[in-house]
């Protein structure tokens, strides 16, 4: 049975200009269960044929068939599962992985099988192999505390582990003593009596004197084919003549250890056979060997993954501390009124001359009540009554800024609450329509002097007010109006009681049609359910001689949006229900304006956006810094594992097999430097919230982020790095010094 063939293969190496022809034709064909010796001087191409015949590298021209299946044209990735599958390689220069031990040396192919054994699984099938090599108290031994011998012993179990049918050694007895290359040889030799054909390269003729066929080679030609010349001294195989030999004879001798795969006894009786074999995820076996070589680097990674921690640190502390204040300034930007909305009525106009807003009275306390109970992005409601009025106390008077008769949460609208003496005047005060009121510090200074102002009375347009509490301090609104030059009194007094004249009342036509006087208040509505003062006219009466309709109306409703997010939404809700409540059809303008602090929100959000910015600034800045490291030292990784990688290669690993290999290690690296990184952040945000007292918001998003962004960077930095290793040639490679 033929196991493989080879017709006419030349080999050309290009070193710039010049052509070096190493093969130059070669035809030849070995079967299955052969031992064959390569012989030949140093430089006829020995290494060129094997690396070919091991599917490591490509003839320039020529074909091989192995197994039946024609290899020259296959992809790398073809190529590579076919090395798999099929071969077995032992280098002269054993080419183990170092500070790794010799059982997971040996279960390192096995990580790129098609059919992968569960880990326990690979763990006993090293162990009989290295036990059949004779090593079996050196399993955890890593090569550096090995001889030659049993490094290249190890190798040899290595290139057994995937039951090869081929196994092709490159000088294995180069670099050994002439007692050791006796035992590996002998080792080569009991392999080939269980059926595994076996083809090594040597220059020593008593190495060549174990094996059924020798094949000399030089400059690229075969020079002769046929039996050895020495005679071996083991007892194995039969004495024959050196010289010219058929091809049959040497088939006849190895025809009774032909098998189609590798026997029971290398790979003991329990194991069960490679089909039955579990395909596990492939996560663990990749993390495990980016761990072992991350761990293998511990202050190059640890170094490495810096920039990542101090950059995603920074980030978290800056976004924690950054949340905080921007928190903090909202509530003093809210607590300057940023959430408040004023609802004016709208314009009145005369013979083209508009008397401005507010000019026609058409908000009621009524539309207030309404706002509240209906509009979810409202979250206070207060009605304002305004005059404008001398207030006298004793021999003292002042005009203030500010006479509002309101509800008692107006305080709530203007975040204002927490009186400094006394308390706001309440519903009943408001229903009742009782003389009391607040009144603010401007007033506590001008008026009162040093007195102590609860329970004195003040006195309004003729009125007695008496002044229940003093506000707190507030300073100039962003008007650079005074705040504190205010009084609050119920809106009912002021309505009814202090002659409500304003300019505006002019225009009232409720009040025009009343009578001469603006004295129109019946004291009806003051006292809700009192008796009737007049006697209720009746339908028919009514008719005949219609009242004057009554507006109660106030000059301004003030609303409080639940945030100064939700101002445009409140803007549209109470659009839509006053022009509902007043009967305002579609395309009619609206007779009330809703107002907002425009100016004061856009501050707001310009100061947020600016600092939002600046945080990416950061992040981006430190995720580059944090991202070039990484990749820097996956490149340095990757140049100082080439011969690594080229092993990996050599043994069955796919292009993929390699980038994936060393994205996880990027990624792992990443990972690992944005936990560090959170928890860096964290704390500089704890001592920062303890020592200097700031603001600080722990930000679950930021979290989230960080680990997203790192887990990126891995991917994104790590990839050229990977990328440019599972490119690599695993001939090139292995070749790399
Ligand atoms: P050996 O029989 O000693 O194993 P090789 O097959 O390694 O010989 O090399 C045969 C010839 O090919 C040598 O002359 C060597 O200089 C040349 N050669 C080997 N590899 C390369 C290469 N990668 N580039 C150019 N020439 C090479
Ligand atoms: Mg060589």
């Amino acid at each position: 049975m033929e196991l493989i063939r080879l017709e006419d293969i030349h080999k050309t190496y290009v070193l710039g200009e010049v052509d070096v022809p190493v093969l130059k034709g070669v035809s030849l064909s070995i079967d299955r269960g052969e031992m064959v010796a390569l012989m030949g001087p140093s430089g006829s191409g020995k290494t060129t044929l094997m690396n070919i015949l091991g599917c490591l590298d490509r003839p320039t021209s020529g074909r091989y068939w192995l197994d039946g299946q024609e290899m020259s044209r296959l992809t790398p990735n073809q190529r590579a599962l076919v090395r798999t599958g099929k071969l077995g390689f032992v280098f002269q220069s054993f080419n183990l992985l170092p500070r790794t031990t010799a059982a997971a040396n040996v279960m390192m192919p096995l990580d790129y099988a098609p059919r992968r054994p569960p880990v326990g699984q690979s763990r006993r099938l090293a162990e009989t192999l290295l036990t059949h090599v004779g090593l079996e108290d050196r399993l955890d031994h890593e090569p550096s505390q090995m001889s030659g011998g049993q490094q290249q012993r190890v190798a040899i179990a290595r290139a057994l582990v995937n039951r090869p049918a081929l196994v092709l050694a490159d000088e294995p007895t180069g670099n050994l003593d002439s007692h050791t290359s006796v035992e590996i040889l002998r080792m080569f030799r009991q392999l080939n009596d269980e059926g595994i054909t076996v083809i090594l390269v040597t220059h020593d003729p008593n190495v060549a004197a174990y094996a059924h066929r020798v094949i000399r080679i030089d400059d690229g030609r075969i020079e002769s084919d046929g039996a050895p010349s020495g005679a071996r001294d083991d007892g194995h195989g039969t004495p024959e003549s050196p010289g010219a030999r058929s091809k049959t004879a040497v088939l006849a001798v190895s025809a009774p250890v032909v098998a189609a795969t590798a026997p029971k006894s290398l790979y003991g009786e329990a194991l069960p056979k490679p089909r039955r074999w579990k395909v596990p995820t492939a996560i663990p076996p990749t993390l495990r060997t980016a761990l072992g070589a991350l761990r293998r680097n511990k202050m190059r990674s640890a170094l490495t993954t810096l920039g990542v921690i101090i950059g995603v640190g920074a980030v978290i502390a800056m976004m924690e501390i950054g949340e905080g204040s921007k928190a903090a300034l909202q509530k003093t930007i809210a607590s300057m009124g940023a959430n408040v909305l004023m609802v004016r009525s709208g314009a009145a106009s005369s013979g083209g001359v508009s008397f401005g807003a507010g000019s026609v009275l058409t908000l009621t306390p009524d539309d207030a009540e309404e706002i509240l109970r209906q509009c979810p992005s409202v979250s206070d409601v207060a009605p304002i009554v305004r005059t404008r009025s001398q207030i006298i106390y004793g021999s003292r008077n002042w005009v203030p800024t500010f006479i509002y008769g309101t509800t008692p949460s107006f305080l709530a609208v203007q975040d204002w609450e927490n009186l400094d003496e006394g308390e706001m005047f309440n519903p009943r005060d408001v229903l009742n329509g009782n003389k009391v009121c607040v009144i603010g510090q401007t007033l506590v200074r001008e008026l009162f002097q040093g007195e102590y102002p609860i329970g004195k009375e003040l006195r309004i347009q003729n009125v007695l007010f008496r002044v229940i509490g003093v506000l707190r301090r507030k300073g100039a609104n962003m008007m650079g109006m005074d705040q504190d030059d205010i009084v609050l009194a119920p809106w009912t007094t002021v309505k009814y009681r202090v002659s409500a004249t304003t300019l505006t009342d002019v225009n009232q036509s409720a009040k025009a049609s009343g009578g001469a006087t603006g004295e129109i208040n019946s004291l009806n509505d003051i006292y809700p359910g009192s008796q009737s003062l007049y006697p209720v006219p009746s339908a028919m009466q009514a008719a005949d001689t219609p009242q004057p309709v009554r507006f109660t109306n106030v000059d301004e409703i003030r609303v409080k949006a639940a945030s100064a997010g939700q101002i445009p939404r409140a803007i549209d809700e109470i659009t839509a229900l006053l022009r509902q409540r007043h009967r305002i059809h579609a395309g009619e303008p609206d007779d009330f304006n809703v107002r907002d602090m425009a100016e004061m929100t856009r501050a707001l959000s310009s100061t947020s956006r600016l600092m939002g910015a600046l945080l990416l600034v950061v992040a981006l800045i430190s995720l580059v810094v944090g991202g070039v490291g990484i990749m820097n030292i996956m490149l340095v990784s990757v140049t100082e594992r080439t011969r690594e990688i080229g092993l990996r290669m050599a043994v069955g690993a796919r292009g993929y097999h390699i980038l994936r290999q060393f994205l996880v290690e990027a990624v792992v690296l990443c990972l690992f430097g944005g936990a560090m990184g959170i928890l860096l952040g964290r704390g500089v945000s704890v001592l920062v919230s303890s020592i200097l007292l700031w603001t600080t918001q722990a930000s679950v998003p930021a979290i989230v982020a960080a680990v997203a962004v790192s887990a990126t960077v891995g991917v994104a930095f790590g990839f050229y790095p990977a990328w440019k290793a599972s490119r690599l040639d695993p001939i090139e490679a292995l070749r790399y010094e």
